[in-house]
Parts: C-alpha cells; structure tokens; sequence
C-alpha cells in the first residue's frame, strides 16, 4: 500500500465520484431551471471505467468512497457499483450523497450491496417551501426515504441544508432542533457562488457563524470530538441524541486538512471543488492506457492539488462548473 501524500503534507484517502450529471430536481442554488445540458451517455464513465479507477486509487491509498452527482440514485443499477467497490481490497467506507426522493426504493438493495451510510440534502421541512427550492419535488418521498435509509441501517443519517437568507433561512433553528428528537447529524452547509449564477448574492449568503449564532440561541451548544468529522465542525445540545455540524467552505477553509479528490461523471479528476483544472482520465482510459498510466495520472492529479482557494462571499458568482456535474 502507497498512501498519497501531497507536497502540503496532505494525505488523500477519499475520492468522490460524480457517477451522473443528470438529476430529477432543479434546486434553485444548484441548478438553472431547464438544467444543465446533460452529457451524451458515451461521455459518462462506465460503471467498469469506475470500478476500474477505484482498484487503483485503492492500490495508491484510497480507503473511503463517497458516490454523488447529478443525482446518484436515477443511474441504473447502482447496487451492482456499490457491491464492486466494497468488494475492492483497502476500501474501508462507501457512502452516498443524494436528494432522497428514490431512497425509498433503493436504501435496502444498496445497503445489502455495502453502502454504509447517506447523507440527504433537504433544505426545507415545509412542503411548498420544499417544492419551490427544488422547483416542483415532493418533501414526502424525500421523509419516506429517510425514514427507509434509517430502517436499512445507513446510519448516522445525516441531512445536509443550505440556508439562504430571505428563502429558507427562516427555518435554521427548525432543523437545528430535529437534533433534539433524533440521532440526526444536521449539518449546516454554507451557500456557495457556484453554480446558481442567477441566484446568487452576497446578501443571500450565511456565515456559518451566523447559523451557529442562531443555533445557541436555542440552547449552548457542547463541541462534539468527530472521529471521522471531515470538514464539519460538530456540536451538539445536551442531552441531545442528534448533532448538528458547520461546514464553511468560505469562512473557515478546510483546504489545509483536504484529503479529497473528485472524480466527474465525465472521467476528470478534480483536485479541488474550487478550481477547474481537472485532468482528463477518461481518455488514457479508452485509448488502452495500461494500469500504470492511470496510476502515473492519479498521482498527477494528487501532485497539482492546491493549498487551497480564494472563493470569498464577496465574489462575484464564479464561473466554475456547477456542483452537479463535479460531484458536491
Ligand atoms: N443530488 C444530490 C444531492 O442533492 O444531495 C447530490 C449532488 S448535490 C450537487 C450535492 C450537494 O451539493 C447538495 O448537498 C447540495 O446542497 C450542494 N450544493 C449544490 N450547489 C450548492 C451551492 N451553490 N452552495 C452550497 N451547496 C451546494
Ligand atoms: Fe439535483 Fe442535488 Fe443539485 Fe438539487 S442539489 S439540483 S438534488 S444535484
């Protein structure tokens, strides 16, 4: 085993994979209304493509997985990649960031196939408020799904929201509280100028400090050691069976403890979310590249990550490629 280490000292252990670009919401900060035009289906990795990816970045010192989109859960037969990855010698943790809304359906098969655990973004508890930020969802089957993951032991089950002044800000100390009834990890996520060109301001945005400001306001908040705490900052209320987690992207850079890379469902490793560089692996890939070429890139990729980023709320909304086709 090789565990990858960049010039920062960093270790990277975790790949995030963006195995579709397309998704069945429209969330108003994610996405524009008619969506993105999606990638022809040549362009996608192939479940192989991937399998293939993660034998090798495992044999570098991957240990964690996490799979993402776009939305993951519409691409087909997803149990099938869960199951191949985990079979993966050195994958240690396969997990899945999704919208909920096919949960429902798919929890029990993925975790038979060794999902360990989710996170489910929801970013309001009122269906109309619900359907206007996702542009027309139903909050039922996203609770349903919830409710499923929670049964099929994908757990903790943690539900990612970004506040936005002035749309669903209002509703922080609402979410804050499930943490008092449930052993929910609500994490908090800071709105960033990505993506949501048009819905983008700087008014829109909340520090996290702001959020956690609002949070104590209830009760004091008791700080939470996190063994695998990422870049979330973890509290809780006392007492309390749920945790509630910050996660700043523009206040409190978590670059200097970055452990990611990011694959995109087009085939690029990504070393930063921030940063568009991406290195095309995709094409080494179908043109026949031997393992050790894709060993050669990977460690390529690991070699140009940066020490960090220079996104602040007070920019104007960048141009970088939106968090659906990344991976977020
Ligand atoms: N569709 C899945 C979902 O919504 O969980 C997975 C992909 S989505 C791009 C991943 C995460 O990115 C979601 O939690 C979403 O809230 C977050 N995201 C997308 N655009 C964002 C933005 N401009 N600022 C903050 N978070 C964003
Ligand atoms: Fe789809 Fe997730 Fe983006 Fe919402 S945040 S539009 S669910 S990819």
């Amino acid at each position: 085993m090789d565990l990858i280490q960049d010039k920062y000292k960093r270790i990277i252990d975790y790949m995030r994979i963006s195995i579709i670009d397309r998704c069945n919401l429209r969330c108003v900060y994610c996405m524009p209304a008619a969506g993105v035009r999606p990638l022809e289906h040549k362009s996608i990795l192939s479940y192989e493509e991937i399998i293939k990816i993660v034998r090798i970045a495992a044999g570098l010192g991957v240990r964690k997985v996490r799979l993402t989109g776009g939305e993951p859960l519409i691409r087909k037969n997803l149990p099938y990649l869960v199951e191949s990855i985990s079979a993966i010698g050195g994958i240690e943790d396969i997990s899945l960031t999704t919208n909920g809304t096919l949960l429902k359906k798919h929890a029990r098969s993925l975790a038979a196939a060794g999902l360990r655990r989710v996170n489910v973004s929801l970013d309001s508890l009122s269906p109309e408020r619900f359907r206007e930020i996702t542009r027309g969802g139903d909050i039922r089957s996203v609770l349903e799904g919830i409710r499923e993951a929670e049964e099929a032991g994908l757990l903790p089950i943690k539900i990612n929201m970004v506040p936005i002044r002035g749309l669903n800000d209002g509703e922080i100390e609402e979410f804050a509280q499930l943490t008092m009834q449930t052993a929910y990890q609500v994490r908090f996520i800071e709105f960033m100028p990505i993506g949501a060109r048009e819905m983008w301001s700087n008014e829109k945005y909340l520090a996290s400090e702001e959020i956690k400001a609002r949070v104590s306001a209830i009760a004091p908040l008791v700080p939470v050691k996190a063994r695998r705490a990422g870049p979330a900052r973890y509290f809780r209320f006392e007492n309390a069976p749920g945790v509630i987690g910050f996660i700043s992207p523009l206040t409190h850079h978590f670059c200097a403890s970055c452990n990611r890379l990011r694959l995109t469902s087009d085939g690029k490793l990504r070393p930063c979310l921030f940063s568009d560089t991406e290195i095309d692996l995709k094409s080494a890939m179908r043109s026949g590249a031997p393992d050790v070429e894709i060993e050669r890139i990977l460690r390529l990729s690991v070699e140009i990550k940066p020490q960090g980023h220079t996104i602040t709320c007070g920019k104007n909304p960048s141009d970088l490629r939106p968090m659906s086709g990344i991976g977020g």
